[in-house]
């Protein structure tokens, strides 16, 4: 062996322990995420097929080495790939993979020891590796609608380092069953070349997707309500800015409904808070109960909901409020033996070309909010500014 492919060797070596390290601390630290852990693993089992590589004279014979340095890359891959299904929850079994691979370990067992053949013997780790790689982009990119930065750099960095395993495979392939001394060590150059720069791309940037991973959980735990998984009022805060820039660059209306469940406190007095939890966990769903896509629900108090209705102008935003007013009365809650009836109050309105954000109009909502309560509970109103006085002497909503 060449002395710069030995030095080459120890550095994979060491780098990949390295890794292992890294992506073992990151399982501790960053969530205990299981697929943090088949990566440490995968780096671990890669410094020894490199440690095994570097030590290919202390083998009893050529095909001891080979197997043990084969089975070795094809448990990296295999746990490369691993990682990636359990990350994305892609539908295939994780553990699934493990038959196929020894199904192609069986493979390399045959082009190695029963049917002896140079080309197809080398080519079958960088191939599988390659394909492995492939199917990982894939995975990593169509996770979610809109890839993130971390996960198309992990991506492409994979595809590169796929073409290059894929060309070192079809390099050695073409050497035939005897072999090639020339094509040989065009396939060692091409993967002593790519595999350092590949597996630190790879590790890093797969890292910087754990970490944003992560980060994306914390931001939807600061903007969740625990109880209901709703929004609260900081979630509803930012998708409500983003409504109403939506709502003023299309000229759609856009209407708010403001709820807040009738003596509430007297329900946690008489069944307890547990119940009472319960209680505003069955409120929730009804809030929620036929909500459109860009609908925005939200709890932005103790028993004060909100939603947003893009698209709604006020006559359809106090239907839906109406019919949600009639549901909750019509809805016995049952909890803890307990089957209690609680009703709602409502206050909606609709953006104004004075309202400078959505915030306005959500004022506007809790003020006919309050009016709902004042004038009796379990009712709908809206704001004096959105009603009229007509000839019998009610008050209509303006649009109507
Ligand atoms: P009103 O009809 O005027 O709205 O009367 P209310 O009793 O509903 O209103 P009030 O503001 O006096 O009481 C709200 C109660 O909601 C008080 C508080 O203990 C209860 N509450 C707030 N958050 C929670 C919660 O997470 N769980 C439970 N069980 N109760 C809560
Ligand atoms: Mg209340
Ligand atoms: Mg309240």
């Amino acid at each position: 062996m060449p002395v710069s492919y030995a030095y080459i060797l120890v550095a994979l070596v060491l780098m990949s322990a390295l890794f292992s390290l890294t992506f073992l601390m990151a399982w501790r630290t960053l969530g205990k995420k299981s697929y943090t852990l088949s990566w440490s693993l995968a780096f671990l089992a890669a410094s020894f097929q490199w440690a095994f590589t570097l030590m290919s004279d202390a083998f009893p014979s050529f095909e001891v080495y080979w197997l043990t340095v084969n089975a070795f890359g094809l448990v990296v891959v295999t746990l490369n790939l691993r990682g990636h299904c359990q990350r994305t929850h892609c539908g295939i079994l994780p553990n699934s993979l493990w038959p196929i691979a020894a199904l192609i370990y069986a493979s390399i067992v045959w082009t190695t020891v029963a049917s002896p053949q140079v080309g197809l013997g080398t080519a079958i780790l960088p191939g599988v590796a390659a394909i492995t790689l492939f199917l990982s982009a894939i995975m990593v990119v169509r996770h979610r609608e809109k890839p993130r930065p971390a996960e198309i750099a992990t991506a492409a960095t994979m595809i590169v380092f796929g073409v290059a395993q894929l060309t070192a495979a079809a390099v050695t392939l073409f050497q035939g069953p005897a072999g090639n001394d020339f094509l040989q060590a065009v396939y060692a150059n091409i993967i002593f070349m790519s595999v350092p720069a590949g597996y630190t791309g790879i590790a890093i940037f797969v890292l910087f997707m754990v970490t944003s991973d992560l980060s994306e959980e914390m931001k939807e735990l600061a903007i969740r309500d625990q109880l209901t998984g709703m929004l609260n009022r900081r979630g509803f805060g930012e998708q409500t800015a983003a409504a109403y820039a939506t709502a003023r660059r299309t000229g759609r209306p856009v209407s708010v409904v403001m709820t807040d469940i009738d003596r509430f406190k007297q329900i946690n007095d008489k069944f307890g808070h547990a119940v009472g939890d319960t209680a505003l966990q069955r409120f929730a769903e009804m809030v929620q109960h036929r909500r459109r896509d860009e609908d925005i629900t939200a709890r932005i108090g103790g028993e004060e909901f909100s939603l947003v209705l893009p698209g709604a102008d006020l006559d359809e935003a106090m239907r839906i409020a109406d019919e949600l007013c009639k549901r909750v009365e019509a809805t016995p809650i049952r909890a803890e033996d307990a089957e209690l009836h609680m009703t709602a109050s409502f206050g909606v309105a609709t953006i104004s070309d004075k309202d400078a954000c959505l915030g306005d109009t959500v004022n506007r909502a809790d003020r006919a909010l309050y009016r709902s309560k004042r004038d009796g509970r379990n009712r709908v109103d809206l704001e004096s500014s959105q009603m009229m006085r007509v000839a019998d002497g009610t008050l209509r909503p303006v649009s109507a």
